[in-house]
């Protein structure tokens, strides 16, 4: 029996290649490798800026460094999100204040931002969770209102819109990783994204010892080691050309999945516009994911439990009331989604999702 993954990174021929070259050159840390892969997100996204580090934790915490985020300062974060996003805040000396998601698309409930305000609050950091978005133009409002910056994490988001705008382009900086299992990979990676060139210079010097220019001796500012490597940049720069069509892929297994699973009353979708979205883990909501799991896995199907609410785990532990993410937690299965499988493989998922179900009945 193969074992069906839940996901799994995807490095070909391009890759080789791109990497020898590199490796031949006798020059592996960030260079020109580094910029053309800049470049390419650059061109991708449309955006003037382009800053490249070593991940997507780094990268949420070098954009609060750069606005000057640190200390007595508050950054409000959804209480539904991978660990990375509260824990940049605390690594750039601010605190995260959490509030609840909204269920049709696991992103924070602006209304709750808005009471989560107070006058030490700086920034927002909106989380495109599996590529779905809250309201950015009400969002967007929201922060010009209580002069707040807007931070986006959009990890999961990378060639995801909002009404026809790619996400990670709406705040002043927005954030991406390239981790192993997000849609392309450089094994670890991040991007930061922005128009404003005082932010670019800055999270250029918070990654590069305080400086502008590479290799100068002159630092101007604290700054740390967070560079990259010509190497991942080389493994990014073939990535960034499947990159289109893995958007579209991820959207055809979406609409396979569902349309399979339609005649399936106990697992639900959620609303997706795939006009905008290319969900990279296809989420399905059911009513105990820990048993379906268990069944699947015991067929040679892997699968992700959703991220605990962030507000449960032990470093978080504290009051407040978030019944939505919680209802994400207890509820969210994240299936086989790696662009890889075939249309057979998916196949195979549903229908053993629907002989559990009628195995049970
Ligand atoms: C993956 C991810 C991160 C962290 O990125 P790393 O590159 O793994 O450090 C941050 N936020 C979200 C929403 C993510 O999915």
């Amino acid at each position: 029996m193969k074992i069906i993954p839940q996901m799994e990174p995807w490095i070909g021929k391009e890759e080789e290649r791109e990497v020898l070259k590199v490796l031949r050159s006798g020059w592996i840390t960030e260079a020109a490798e580094t910029r053309l892969f800049e470049r390419k997100i650059a061109d991708f996204l449309g955006v003037t800026y382009v800053n490249v580090v070593s991940n997507g934790t780094v990268s949420l915490t070098i954009a609060i460094l750069a606005m000057g985020i640190g200390k007595g300062d508050e950054v409000i974060v959804p209480d539904f999100t991978m660990v990375a996003t509260p824990n940049a805040v605390i690594l750039a000396g601010a605190t995260p204040v959490l509030v609840d998601i909204v269920r049709d698309t696991l992103c924070m409930d602006l209304n709750q931002v808005e009471r989560a305000i107070t006058k030490k609050t700086k920034a927002i950091i909106p989380v495109a969770l599996n590529g779905r978005a809250p309201d950015m133009e009400k969002l967007m409002g929201l922060a010009k209102a209580h002069n707040l910056e807007v931070l986006e994490d959009a990890a999961q988001a990378f060639g995801c819109k909002w009404q026809g705008k790619y996400l990670g382009t709406f705040g002043e900086i927005g954030s991406f990783s390239f981790s192993t299992p997000k849609i392309i990979t450089t094994g670890q990676g991040g991007a930061l994204v922005t128009e404003s060139k005082r932010y670019h210079e800055r999270m250029i010097r918070l990654k590069d010892f305080g400086r502008l220019v590479r290799g100068s001796q002159s630092h101007d500012e604290i700054g740390y080691n967070f560079k990259f490597t010509d190497l991942q940049a080389a493994i990014g720069v073939a990535q960034m050309d499947k990159l289109s069509w893995r958007i579209e892929r991820k959207k055809e297994m979406y609409r396979l999945y569902q349309q399979a699973l339609a005649g399936v009353p106990e697992v639900s979708f959620l609303p997706t516009h795939l006009d905008d979205v290319s969900p990279w883990f296809i989420d399905v909501i059911v009513s105990e994911p820990k048993k379906l799991a268990a069944y699947l896995k015991e067929k040679g199907i892997e699968t992700r439990e959703f991220y605990p609410s962030i507000h449960t785990t032990k470093p978080y532990r504290g009051v407040g009331r978030f019944p939505n993410s919680l209802w994400a937690t207890q509820h969210g299965l994240w299936l086989p989604s790696s662009s890889r499988l075939t249309d057979s493989a998916i196949l195979r998922v549903c229908r053993e999702i629907k002989a559990y179900y009628s195995r049970r009945t």
